[in-house]
Parts: structure tokens; sequence; C-alpha cells
């Protein structure tokens, strides 16, 4: 059956009741025996929908099959009380109350609280599991004062008889309604989710409107009002519709698959948040109006109301406790969150910052190679024309100088790919870092450029207190060379050439190499780093020196930048990390 066509059903019978109970009027007798063959039939249908809901889910949910099993049999039983109910009261005509029909009809109660117990809760962190157990006490205790006051010590006043399971019985029917509320605030305190679920909703509709239908009842019965099978009797009717109706939406809805359980309530229903305030208001305002209406005999002590009125008061101071310290830790995870962002976004710009500059030197070495190996490619093919010109003529010596200029142009050229490739290789190629004293690399670089050095009558002045450093050896080395030759080849006509070697401390570790050579023009200190560069064309060497102890610097995460003027000598400065022990 669809839902449209339950709905219209539910209505119908809605009607269809109301209209004989108009229709008999002052009969009540007829109007009893018509409500005891409606009632156990709608409750009849109303468990079979179930049933087959169960069914339905069994395919959809473990959980959530065992919970729609329990409303399932919770829903016959209360078909079975009603049916015993009847057959009592039309068929042996006997009072029905209390009777055997009582058995089932309790055990419903049981059975649904079981159910909205099974019922999967919705993922919940500790804060929320602690802030919804304390919601549901509040309420609960709010419930309860209600229950007591109007239902159940009024009950437990009226009782006549000396049976005591009568008596039990009579006072079962108000706790099992408390019962059953207790069950509805657990079902929207702990399993809010699956309240956004219409067929939930609509079980959780039919919970509310039995209580009030169970309540009316008790409560004119107490004041001995109540006039059977009236129009009034329409709550439980509905009741049970919702039910059939919940069982019927949830057939339908049992092919679509449930909300994943992390997902948040949808704000709609937010609402169940203010409910503990509501009762803590009420609960209070009863108090004051229970203080001032002195007269009125109130089947609660007062000092009864103020302890639960204190208890409501101390579970909401202990959930505001629990929320504060919720928002502080939220609020701290949303600064280091947002710390953290910030950071990267740096990070981000920094890299990207980088790799711009990164690429511009790619693009520069690129243009540099390529153009500056051109230029002997173009003197070889060059020469080779003109050889062939002199072979033609026979000028045999000058074949031999075009040869000689091709082979230097070979030569030339090699040099310049081996520096190229030297220059690719560091940072591919990196030993791991050691801590070296510096001076023993200073010490292994002067070997290595011993000759130049005496050659030119350098003297070279090292520094004493050289700290340690943390380096790959090898490349060290080879930058100290580069930098030590440079002073030494550049030394000019320096009639006291000289070459000191030390550092600084000046915060920072500081390196230098300074000599007392020709110097550089101030506007080229920038260009000389780059590849191939040289300040003067006819000088010997490549131009590649200087990029490769860049280079070095740069991959150990160093910085390097010179001192120097024309004439006046020459300092490189550089850092490289130091040895932690340093
Ligand atoms: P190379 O020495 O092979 O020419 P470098 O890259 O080592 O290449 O140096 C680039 C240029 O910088 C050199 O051609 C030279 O003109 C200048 N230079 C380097 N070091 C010194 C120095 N200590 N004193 C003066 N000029 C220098």
């Amino acid at each position: 059956m669809t839902f449209r066509r339950a709905l219209l059903l539910g209505a119908a019978i809605l009607i269809v009741r109301s209209a004989i109970v108009l229709y008999l009027g002052d009969q009540e007798q007829q109007r009893v025996i018509i409500d005891d063959i409606i009632f156990p039939v709608v409750n009849g249908l109303a468990a079979l929908s179930l049933i087959r809901a169960a069914r339905a889910t069994r395919s959809q949910d473990e959980m959530m099959y065992i919970a729609w099993a329990f409303f399932a049999v919770a829903q016959v039983l209360y078909t079975l009380g009603d049916v015993l109910w009847s057959i009592l009261e039309i068929g042996l005509g006997e009072t029905p109350f209390p009777s055997v029909a009582d058995g089932p009809y309790l055990a419903y109660y049981l059975f649904f609280l079981i159910g909205v117990l099974l019922l999967p809760a919705a993922y919940q962190s500790t804060f929320e599991r602690l802030k919804s157990i304390l919601d549901t006490g509040i309420v609960t205790i709010f419930a309860i004062i209600v229950f007591w006051s109007f239902l159940i010590a009024p009950t437990i006043a009226t009782l006549e008889g000396s049976d005591p399971l009568a008596n039990a019985i009579a006072v079962a029917y108000p706790v099992a309604d408390l019962v059953l509320t207790f069950s509805v605030i657990a079902l929207i305190f702990r399993r809010m989710e699956h309240i956004a679920q219409p067929p939930i909703i609509l079980l959780a509709a039919s919970a509310v409107f039995l209580i009030f239908a169970d309540s009316k009842f008790m409560v004119e019965a107490l004041r001995e009002t109540y006039v059977p099978a009236t129009l009034g009797d329409s709550f439980w009717l509905v009741s049970y519709i919702l039910t059939g109706l919940a069982g019927v939406l949830q057939v339908e809805s049992a092919g679509v698959p449930v909300k994943p359980s992390a997902e948040r309530p949808s704000p709609a229903f937010t609402w169940p948040l203010y409910l503990p305030y509501i009762c803590a208001i009420s609960a209070y305002a009863f108090l004051i109006w229970s203080i001032e209406h002195e007269d009125v005999n109130l089947y609660i002590r007062q000092h009864h109301l103020a302890a639960g009125v204190g208890m409501i008061i101390l579970l909401i101071v202990i959930r505001q406790i629990i929320a504060i310290k919720e928002n502080i830790m939220l609020y701290a995870a949303a600064q280091k969150e947002l710390h953290q962002r910030i950071a990267s976004e740096r990070e981000k710009e920094l890299l990207i910052k980088e790799l711009e500059s990164k690429t511009t030197e790619m693009e520069r070495f690129i243009y540099t190679v390529s153009h500056d190996l051109r230029s002997p490619l173009i003197t070889v093919s060059g020469f080779l024309g003109f050889l062939r010109d002199d072979i033609e003529k026979g000028a045999w010596d000058k074949v031999r100088k075009d040869i000689e200029i091709i082979e230097g142009a070979i030569t030339k050229m090699d040099m310049l790919l081996q520096d190229t490739l030297e220059l690719s290789r560091i940072g591919r190629m990196m030993n791991p870092p050691e801590d070296v004293p510096f001076s023993e690399i200073v010490r292994e670089a002067l070997e290595q450029t011993s000759e130049r050095i005496r050659s030119r009558g350098v003297i070279v002045d090292v520094a004493e207190d050289l700290p340690v450093v943390h380096v790959d050896r090898m490349r060290a080395v080879e930058a100290l060379v580069n930098l030590i030759e440079n002073s030494a080849k550049y030394m000019g006509d320096q009639r006291e050439p000289r070459i000191e070697i030390g550092c600084m401390r000046d915060g920072e570790t500081v390196f230098y190499v300074k000599d007392n050579g020709i110097g550089i023009d101030p506007k080229n200190h920038q260009r000389i780093f780059e590849l191939f560069y040289k300040v003067d064309n006819r000088s010997e060497g490549t131009g590649a020196g200087l990029a490769i102890v860049k280079r070095i610097i740069e991959v150990h995460g160093g910085r390097i930048w010179i001192e120097s003027e024309l004439g006046r000598g020459c300092t490189v400065f550089f850092t490289l990390p130091l040895s932690e022990k340093s």
C-alpha cells in the first residue's frame, strides 16, 4: 500500500468513526461496541504495517531492523490487549479493567522503549553525548514532576480497593506513560539524526498522541468526568493511525540508504536543544505557583518540587560547564587550524616565489648554455670553410693555423660542457653532510691550489679559531678551491699579493675569502655569479667558477655575496650550516 492510500484510509477511518459516534449520540452502549470493534482492527492494521516495515528494513541495517522488530512486537501486544479488552467487554460482558488485557498493554510500553533504545544513535562526540544525557535528565525530571503531580500521585490517592494487583495496575499506567515520555525524550536527544527521518517522526508523533490520550483519560477518570467512546477518544485512534503510517513510510523508504552517521542533524532539528530550558522555566514557574496557591490541594509536596527544580538547575549548570569547556576546546582547535592554514598559505606563497625564481634562473641558464656553446661551434664551422679554401689554395702554413683554432674551439666547448655538467651535478649528487672543522676544508683547498699560490708568490693568512661546519666535505673544498684560485688569478700587478681566509661572528657566522687584487666594479657584483660570465673575456677560465660556488653554497642552505671595488681587492662572503656542537 502506498503512503498516500494509507493516509486516505486513516483519514476515512477517523471520519467514519466520528460520524458514527455523532450519529449514535447518547447511546453509550452502542458507541462502546463500535469502538471495541474499530480500535482492535485499526491497531491490528498498524501492527501488520510495522511487521512489514521491520521485514523491509532487514536488508538495510541490522540494528534498525531489530529496533523496528521491537516496535512491531509492541504494536502486536497492544492489539492483543485491545482484542482481549473487547472480548471481555462485549463478549463476556465483564469489566475489562483491571483484567488480563493489562498484561499485553503494559508490555507494549516496555517494548516500545527497548525499540527506541536500540535505534542506532547519531554520531556524537564525548561532549555532545554528555550534554544529551544531561538534557534527557533535565526533561525527564520535569516529566516526572508533571506525571507525579497530575497523574501518579492522584491515582495513588484514589486507590480504594484492597486488591494489591489491581492497585499496582492502576498506578502502572501513568508510570508506563512516563516511560513512554522518556522514550520520546531519549529519541529526541540521542537519536536526532533518526528523528529527522519521516517514519521515526511519525512513530514519535504517535507516541506523543498516545501519551496525551492516556493522560487525558486518566485526568478525566480521576475527576470522574470521563464518558467512554466519545470524540475525545479520537486521540487514541490518531495515535494508532500514525503508527500504521510510520510502518508504511518505512517500507517505502527502506530502499533509500540511511544518511551517513557522521552527518550533523539539519538546522531544523536543533529545536530540542531549547527543551531543557523551557522545562527548567516551567518547573520553576510551577514551584512559584504552588507557593502562591497554598490553598490548592497539590499532590506533590512543595519541598519535593523544590528539590526537583534544584536538580534541574544543577544539571543545567553542569551542562553549561561542559558547554563552556567544549567551546574553549573548539575555539582553541579553530584557532590552531586557522594558524596552520595561514602558515601553510605563507609557505605556499614562498614556494611559488621560489619556483618562479627557479624557473627564471633555469630559463637564463638554458639561454646562457646554448648561447655560449654556439660561439665555439660558429668558430669551428667558420674555420672549416677557411680550411677548405686554404687546402684548395695549398696555403699549408695557414692550414695549420686553422686546425689549431678549430682544436682550440673544440677544447673550449669541451670545457664549457664539463662545467655545465658539473653545475648540474651539484645538488643531485651530494654526499651526506658531516661535521668537518672549517680549517680542514681550508687546508685541503690550499693543498689543491698550492701551485698557483706559490707561482704568484701569494701570502695566505688563515684565521685560527674557525668553527666546525656540517657540510658535504668534497663540495665545500671544491667551493673554496674556486674562490682561492680566483683570488690568486685576479691579483693584477699587486706586489704584495695576499689572501685572507677567516670568519666573522656577528650573530650569524659568516666566512670570507679576501684578497688585495684587482677587485670588481660594483655594477658587476650580481653578474659574476652567472654561468659563463666573465668581466674580461680574455681572462683564463670559462666563467663558470662562481656559478658553481654559488650553487654549492645554496644547496647547503647558505648565502653568498661579495664586497669589492675596482682596484681595491675583493672579499667573497658566504654562510654554511654549522655543526650542532659548535
Ligand atoms: P672564471 O674565473 O672562470 O672566469 P668565475 O665565475 O670564477 O669565472 O668568475 C667570474 C668573473 O668574476 C671572473 O671572470 C672575474 O672577472 C671575476 N672575479 C672572480 N673572482 C674575482 C676576484 N677575486 N677578484 C677580481 N675579480 C674576480
